[in-house]
């Protein structure tokens, strides 16, 4: 990736706006996660903590689709007690030709203190922070192929929670669509800053990254292999949006060489943590008897999502 074309860093080393984990040091990844799992007690209900951002705006900016993240950022900022814009693309002048640019400033100039974008582009929202007044902060929620922050620091927690904070002796694989999935960079990026003992990848050669993406990681081809003692297994969703055709022969063969059922989920350690970002193509990448079986953390990284993103929105607008 290129350089960011603004600091994500104030000169004095705090968080400005949120746009990588790639750079971002240990301790900064590990006091955000603390204040996220004091805020899980409070991100679920109740109204302790909406003085915290009573006052500022926070503008969900998506010109992509999101069930997750939209909806988990709109709540964590709520619970925090800030006013809430939520932007539809569909229903917005963005269908009349406006750019990005001008449709940011736009809301800007309305008194939005914090943009959370999600763009289909690689490095937009970084573009827009550049093009912003410099008080306002920047939250990417996901562009393009590049990154995709907050999933990255939920996925974490959710890995603390079940295999406790020494990520030193765990092994993790990865598996599924690298090459187009912004979760797995960001994943790729905590996992290496947090210390973990062995990062495995398992993908078609077809939808492995180029570059250095994969620096450091052991990439397996066969999944039964790759799966042998791991600690925790991360499964992709297959990006076809972002795919040109025939990387995958047909979604049949990809389950059969790449899915994760029952009779596979048995070579990893018997208390492995299965983990996805969502949406599922359940058949696809996944079973049902193992997306919604007893090693599933699926639906706590979701729930998880709402404290992440109550402790970033604190960490940049508290
Ligand atoms: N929801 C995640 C993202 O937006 C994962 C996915 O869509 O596959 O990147």
């Amino acid at each position: 990736m290129n350089p960011l074309p603004v600091s994500q860093r104030s000169l004095d080393g705090r968080l400005r706006h949120l746009l990588t984990l790639e750079g971002l040091p240990a301790s900064m990844l590990e006091s955000l996660l603390d204040a996220a799992e004091v805020m899980v007690p409070q991100s679920m209900s109740g109204t302790g903590l909406r003085d915290r951002l009573a006052g500022r705006t926070v503008c969900t900016l998506f010109f992509e689709p999101s069930t997750r993240t939209r909806g988990s950022f709109h709540l964590a900022a709520t619970r925090l007690g800030a006013d809430v814009l939520g932007f539809d693309v569909h229903a917005s002048s963005t269908k009349k030709g406006e750019t990005a640019l001008d449709t940011m400033r736009t809301l800007e100039a309305m008194g939005v203190d914090c943009f959370v974008v999600r763009h289909a582009d690689d490095g937009a929202v970084a573009e827009l922070a550049a093009g912003a007044r410099p008080e306002t902060s920047f939250i990417n929620a996901g562009d393009g192929r590049n990154a995709h922050p907050t999933q990255g620091l939920l996925d974490m927690l959710t890995l603390r929670q079940r295999k406790g904070p020494d990520f030193s002796q765990l092994k993790v694989l990865i598996v599924g669509d690298v090459r187009h999935s912004r979760v797995a960079r960001s994943d790729l990026h905590a996992l290496r800053t947090l210390g973990v003992g062995e990062i495995r990848v398992c993908a078609p050669a077809s939808l492995l990254p180029d570059g250095d993406a994969l620096d450091g990681c052991r990439v397996i081809d066969s999944l039964d292999e790759a799966l042998y003692r791991v600690d925790a297994v991360m499964m992709l969703r297959l990006q076809r949006e972002r795919m040109e055709e025939g990387l995958v022969p047909s979604l049949e063969s990809y389950f059969a060489d790449y899915g994760l059922d029952a009779r596979r989920l048995g070579l990893a350690a018997p208390d492995a943590v299965v983990m996805h970002p969502g949406p599922m193509n359940r058949g696809v990448e996944i079973s049902d008897e193992v997306a919604d079986g007893p090693q599933s953390a699926i639906l706590q990284q979701v729930g998880n999502g709402v404290a992440v993103r109550m402790a970033i929105l604190q960490a940049l607008l508290g």
